[in-house]
Parts: C-alpha cells; sequence; structure tokens
C-alpha cells in the first residue's frame, strides 16, 4: 500500500509546477460558466467558456447573413474567422475584429441558433482548436459540453453539473429578470431548456472519470467549495 494513494477522481496526477486542467460540463443553465469562472479566480487559473465561442460564432454568421438562419458550415466559418479570444479579466473573452460580443452572444436570436451552429464537424474542430490553443501553458477551468471527452479528455479533474430542469430554469430566469419569476414564466423557460438539451444531447456527454455534482439543492457557494476543494487535492499548495 502506497502512502499517497491517487485520489479516484484524478485522471493524471499533474506534475509540480506544471499547468492544471479542469474541465466542468453539463447541460443548459446547470450553473457551469458561473461555476468555472468562480473556481478560477479562486485558484488564480483562467476561465475559458467553450459556449462562449459557439455563441460568437452563431453571433458572426447572424451579423454577417441576415435573415432566415439558413446558413452553410462555411458561411459559419467565414464569418467566425474575425473572432480571436482575448484574455481579459482572467477570463478568454471571444472579440469579432477588435468588438465585444458579450451583448450579442447572450441575446435570444443566438441562444435559438446556436445548437445548430454546434452541430457543425468544422466548427466544433475550430473551437476545440481555440480552447486548446487558450489553454496552453497556463492553469485553466474550461466549461462546456464535451471538454472532459473530446477537448481535453486527459484532464486532471472532471466534473459533471446537473440540475433539476426547473431549478435551472428558476436560477437562468431569477438571473435575466433581477427578481422571482413566476410558475408559468418558469414553466415556458423549462421548455426551452429541455428542447435545447435534446438538441445539444449529441455533444453532452458525462466522461467515465467525471465526479457527479447534482447541484438542485446546492448553493453556488457549496458547488464552487466542492471543486476548489477537489482541486486542492490535486496540488495542495494552491
Ligand atoms: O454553455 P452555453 O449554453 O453557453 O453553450 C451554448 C451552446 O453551445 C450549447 O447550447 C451547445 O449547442 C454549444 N456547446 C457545445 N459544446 C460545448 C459548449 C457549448 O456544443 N463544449
Amino acid at each position: 500500500m502506497t502512502s499517497n494513494p491517487t485520489p479516484p477522481f484524478v485522471t493524471r496526477v499533474p506534475a509540480a509546477n506544471t499547468p492544471i486542467v479542469v474541465a466542468i460540463d453539463g447541460p443548459a443553465a446547470s450553473g457551469k460558466s458561473s461555476t468555472a469562472q468562480w473556481v478560477a479566480e479562486r485558484l488564480s487559473f483562467r476561465h475559458i467558456d467553450s459556449g462562449a465561442l459557439y455563441r460568437a460564432a452563431a453571433a458572426a454568421v447572424l451579423r454577417s447573413i441576415r435573415g432566415s438562419g439558413d446558413w452553410s458550415e462555411d458561411d459559419v466559418l467565414r464569418a467566425a474567422r474575425g473572432i480571436t479570444l482575448t484574455a481579459a479579466r482572467g477570463a478568454y473573452v471571444p472579440i469579432l475584429n477588435g468588438a465585444d460580443l458579450e451583448s450579442d452572444i447572450r441575446g435570444s436570436a443566438v441562444t435559438h441558433h446556436v445548437s445548430r451552429v454546434a452541430q457543425m464537424p468544422r466548427v466544433r474542430q475550430w473551437v476545440n482548436a481555440m480552447v486548446r490553443e487558450a489553454a496552453a501553458g497556463t492553469s485553466v477551468v474550461v466549461d462546456g459540453r464535451d471538454i472532459g471527452t473530446v477537448v481535453f479528455p486527459g484532464a486532471h479533474l472532471k466534473v459533471f453539473l446537473v440540475a433539476d430542469p426547473w431549478e435551472r430554469a428558476r436560477r437562468r430566469l431569477t438571473q435575466r429578470l433581477g427578481r422571482s419569476p413566476t410558475d408559468p414564466e418558469i414553466a415556458e423557460e423549462t421548455e426551452r431548456l429541455v428542447q435545447r438539451d435534446s438538441l445539444d444531447a449529441t455533444q453532452t456527454v458525462q466522461a467515465k472519470d467525471a465526479v457527479l455534482i447534482d447541484t438542485t439543492y446546492l448553493t453556488q457557494e457549496e458547488q464552487v467549495e466542492r471543486i476548489v476543494s477537489l482541486v486542492k487535492v490535486l496540488r495542495p499548495a494552491l
């Protein structure tokens, strides 16, 4: 028996002083991005939100070709050429030809079209390459759907976040509206989320070695604390 056994959730023990990759995956509105951002802040890692890149590609094509949304994969890739990931405020933010896309990418038009863009294989390759490049040489918390399975199958820690759809819808609306949503509002949002879950089902995969965290009854602080303490098992000096 060794005195220092590898914890069961660790995919690969990081060598001392080498960058750590934490992958956080899960369905829409499971709190991945805000949790990832917070975990990254606590550990002084960089946060990469892969969903923001799919959203940026959708925003770029919507800006360049207005109308029905009947564009091809080549149209999306052409429009996405102007997108770069720029380090800002401890995260990587997608920029289109020098302009911040944050307000566009969170809007309903982009949310409506993004799953279709994310089905395009060459768009997925483009996002994966951007994410891997941004992560090179630095410790990162990356969130998405397929980070622990496709983008970083060798991530040191993989977390899969789930929550009851009604609770996910309630949290999303509370954040968006700045007040408590009504039950009919939550019911409508739940329907939209479940629909997006089914469109994204192919790529939303829990890695075999991921730690599953159901956040339905957890506060955001508790989710963050759990993940931070798992990372600290990997590197106690953090
Ligand atoms: O995480 P978020 O909801 O912002 O992601 C937006 C969309 O991007 C998802 O609905 C999904 O279609 C796509 N996505 C993906 N793979 C990822 C991250 C996001 O397909 N790793």
